[in-house]
């Protein structure tokens, strides 16, 4: 049995709050600090390896900016606006892209917002066909990316699009999803999420048959965005490598966002990539302590949940700006902290691009990727290590995700629920 969607306003005004901890889409100036060239040798290895990012949230900017119809902008131009666009793609090195078909974490029509955005998807690789095509396999990735075009796949972001319904995540599949975020900000009926409060525990025995049936379809299992519990939970359930598609070190930055040490360690065991997000907060722990005490505080302050998100808003407006941003150092810190605790195998990127509103210095927008491989191999990374951060490792999981979905799929057959059965009107 399914358990019925709590209502209520209590879950609302949670939403609220919470939400406002979720970066908005607006950009600041980037500042003009000093960043040295990339070297050659740098640029020769980024060329080489295959750049495969975990989430980019260009389809929610589309939406956000009123560009359903693909109409205003120009992403075959580089753009003044946004961190996205295909001139940009090219200089970065970016091969391979999870196009986050994100919508925000309560919804009132879910799987119809989710299927406008993957259409959205559809639409973009259709009309820019000489640099982008949809990728569904990892064999497609690599053809895509010999034929020198840039493979797209889907993520979804949030469970939450499925209404609690098996078939409704095989559809989703057959329109092309590839990875999902169990939950997004907030927890549902079968997942607890890492930033709200805990229901579940983890996962629900429904939630278990989530992760199964997404093993059977091939479906990556993403573990961003959920509670400690829930990754534990899905780790225990999972036949496949699963990912964070846009998850950093929580060892380094204490933002519930993050991977904690033990779970990496789980990864690790598992086959499964951490790929490392770009935002301000879940990269400098100083930011992610602040927005942590600030939240607390007003919290507590403000019983009113409507008083609470105008407050916190407000705080973030002023406080916000002098929250440390972060360096490319920072980022490649979190790196260096996931291959110590998970190896080299269990690492790669997730920019979270478009959807971030503060970024560290030099990684302004998709065409700043290479400063990231210059930063690793005067780390000492080799050529090869390099390239499985990039993509290699991402690329391996994924592929592997698709053998166990093979083998599955003549072993066990699909997640059905029977329904009440209905007449059939004439
Ligand atoms: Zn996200």
């Amino acid at each position: 049995m399914i358990p019925p969607r709590p209502t209520g306003p209590g879950r609302a005004a949670r939403f609220f709050v919470l939400a406002l901890l979720v970066p908005f889409a607006i950009r600041e100036a980037t500042a003009g600090d000093e960043i040295p060239p990339v070297s050659d040798r740098a640029k020769a290895v980024h060329a080489s390896g295959l750049l495969w990012d975990g989430h980019n949230d260009l389809p929610w900017e589309l939406r956000a900016k009123g560009d359903m119809a693909l109409t205003k902008f120009d992403l075959s131009k580089r753009m003044k606006v946004g961190q996205t666009d295909i001139p940009r793609l090219r200089e970065g090195g970016v091969k391979a892209q999870f196009w986050s078909v994100y919508i925000p974490s309560e919804h009132a029509n879910p799987a119809k917002t989710v299927i406008e955005q993957i259409d959205l998807v559809h639409r973009l690789v259709a009309k820019y066909p000489r640099d982008l095509e949809l990728a569904l396999t990892a064999d497609d990735v690599e053809r895509i990316v010999k034929e020198g075009k840039i493979a797209s796949l889907i993520g979804m972001e949030g469970g939450i699009a499925i209404e609690n319904d098996l078939a409704m995540l095989r559809a989703f599949h057959a329109l092309g999803a590839r990875y999902m975020t169990l939950t997004h900000n907030s927890t549902l009926d079968w997942a607890d999420a890492a930033n709200d409060k805990p229901k579940h525990g983890g996962l629900t025995p429904f939630g278990e048959r989530v992760v199964k049936e997404m093993n059977r379809l091939g479906m990556l299992v993403d573990i961003s965005h959920v509670s400690v519990a829930t990754m534990d939970d899905a780790l225990r359930v999972t036949k496949a490598p699963v990912i964070a598609s846009h998850s950093s070190a929580f060892a380094l930055c204490p933002s519930p966002r993050n991977v904690p040490d033990e779970i990496l360690a789980r990864v690790k065991e598992n086959g499964g990539v951490v790929m490392v997000n770009f935002y301000s907060n879940f990269i400098v722990a100083d930011a992610a302590k602040k927005v942590r005490a600030a939240r607390e505080a007003i919290l507590a302050r403000y019983p009113d949940p409507a008083a609470g998100k105008k407050a916190l808003e407000e705080w973030y407006k002023t406080e916000g700006k002098t929250l440390g941003r972060g360096t490319i150092k920072d980022v490649a810190d979190h790196i260096d902290h996931i291959v110590k605790v998970a190896g080299i195998d269990h690492v790669g990127l997730g920019s979270d691009f478009d959807g971030i509103n503060r970024w560290p210095v030099g990684l302004d927008d998709v065409s700043t990727y290479p400063r990231i491989t210059d930063e690793l191999l005067r780390r000492g990374y080799s050529e090869s290590d390099v390239h499985k951060v990039l993509g290699a490792n991402v690329l391996r999981a994924f592929r592997r995700a698709g053998e166990v979905a093979k083998q599955l799929q003549s072993e066990v057959p699909p997640e059905v629920d029977e329904i009440t059965p209905e007449p059939h009107d004439d």
